[in-house]
C-alpha cells in the first residue's frame, strides 16, 4: 500500500497576462491574473539526495503555467484553471494533485473589491473497473474499450488483468461471458467517470435493455480510492462486488491487498472466504 504524502510545493502569485473574461474588452485589452499553485509531491527522494533529477522542477511548472495561461483565451477562469490544472498533472507525473487558484483583480465588477478568484483542486485517483461482455467478439470488445481508455488524458496507468470465462449471473438464459478487471489512475470525478464508462459502452454498441441481460460490454466501477458513495445512480464500492467470483479473482490478480473500505477485508480475504462458502476453487 503507497502512503499518501503531505509534501507540497507552492507556488504564490505568479504573474500572467492574459485575455481571458466575457467581455469584448477583456478580449481585446487583456489583465493581469495572478496564479497560486499548491503542488502535492513526494519531497523525500529529493530532501535525501538533493538531487535536482529528484525533484519537480518548479520553475518549469511556473512556465507550463504561464503557457496555458496564454495558450488559448478562455471566457471563464473556471475553465482557464482546469485546464492549467490538467497540464499540470499531465506534464508532471510525480504530482498527485494540485490545487490551483487563479485571482483576478481588475476584473470588470463596478463596486470596490481588491480581488476576485477561482479555486479548484485536481489529482489523480487510483481506480479499479469491472469488465464483460457475452455478444459479439468479446475480446475485440474488451480491447477496443482499453484502447479507447488509453486514448484519453483523463487516465493513465491502465493495466487489464487476464480475462476469464464465467457462465452468465441472475438467471438469463444467455452465452457466457468474458470477464475481467482494468486498474488506472484518473483525475475525473466518480460521476464523470460513470459517463466515461457509459460513453465507452455505447462505441461498443451497448445497447440497455434488461438488467443482467446479454450485452456487448459492461463496465462497473469497483473502487475510487476508499470513497464511500451511496447515490441513485452510483454506489462505490459497487454493492454486489463481493458475492462475484468472475469480479474477485481478476481483481485479486491487480490487487489481492486492497481493502474494501465497508467490508474491512482485502481483496484476496474476500475471494477466499466466497470461494470458501461456495465450496468449490
Ligand atoms: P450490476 O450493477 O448488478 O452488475 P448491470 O451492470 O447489469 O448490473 P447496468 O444496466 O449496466 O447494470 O447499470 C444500471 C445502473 O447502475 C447504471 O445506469 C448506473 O447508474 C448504476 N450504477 C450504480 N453503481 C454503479 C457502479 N459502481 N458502476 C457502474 N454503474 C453503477
Ligand atoms: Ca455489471
Ligand atoms: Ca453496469
Amino acid at each position: 500500500m503507497s502512503m499518501r504524502t503531505t509534501d507540497e510545493i507552492r507556488i504564490q502569485d505568479l504573474e500572467v497576462y492574459a485575455y481571458h473574461g466575457v467581455f469584448e474588452e477583456e478580449q481585446r485589452e487583456g489583465q493581469r491574473f495572478y496564479v497560486d499553485a499548491v503542488l502535492s509531491t513526494d519531497l523525500r527522494q529529493a530532501g535525501s539526495s538533493d538531487r535536482l533529477e529528484d525533484a519537480t522542477d518548479y520553475g518549469a511548472v511556473c512556465h507550463t503555467i504561464y503557457e496555458t495561461m496564454r495558450e488559448e483565451p478562455c471566457r471563464l477562469i473556471e475553465r482557464a484553471a482546469q485546464k492549467t490544472a490538467e497540464a499540470i498533472l499531465l506534464t508532471y507525473p510525480d504530482v498527485r494533485a494540485v490545487t490551483l487558484e487563479i485571482k483576478k483583480p481588475e476584473a470588470p465588477i463596478d463596486l470596490p473589491f481588491s480581488c476576485v478568484s477561482v479555486r479548484i483542486e485536481r489529482g489523480w485517483h487510483s481506480v479499479y473497473v469491472a469488465l464483460g461482455s457475452n455478444m459479439g467478439d468479446r475480446q475485440a470488445l474488451i480491447s477496443e474499450a482499453v484502447v479507447h481508455l488509453k486514448q484519453e488524458n483523463c487516465c493513465r496507468g491502465i493495466r487489464v488483468s487476464d480475462l476469464i470465462e464465467t457462465a452468465p449471473y441472475g438467471g438469463v438464459e444467455q452465452e457466457d461471458f468474458l470477464n475481467g478487471v482494468l486498474e488506472m489512475e484518473t483525475w475525473l470525478s466518480p460521476f464523470q467517470l460513470l459517463k466515461l464508462l457509459q460513453e465507452t459502452e455505447r462505441r461498443a454498441g451497448r445497447e440497455r435493455s434488461i438488467r443482467w441481460g446479454p450485452r456487448t460490454l459492461d463496465m462497473d466501477i469497483l473502487f475510487y480510492d476508499d470513497l464511500i458513495l451511496e447515490d441513485i445512480e452510483l454506489t462505490i464500492p459497487h454493492k454486489d462486488m463481493a458475492n462475484r467470483i468472475f469480479v474477485l479473482k481478476p481483481l485479486c490478480q491487480l490487487a489481492p491487498g486492497k481493502r474494501h473500505p465497508v467490508l474491512k477485508q482485502t481483496v484476496e480475504e474476500l475471494l477466499t472466504r466466497l470461494q470458501t462458502n461456495m465450496g468449490s476453487g
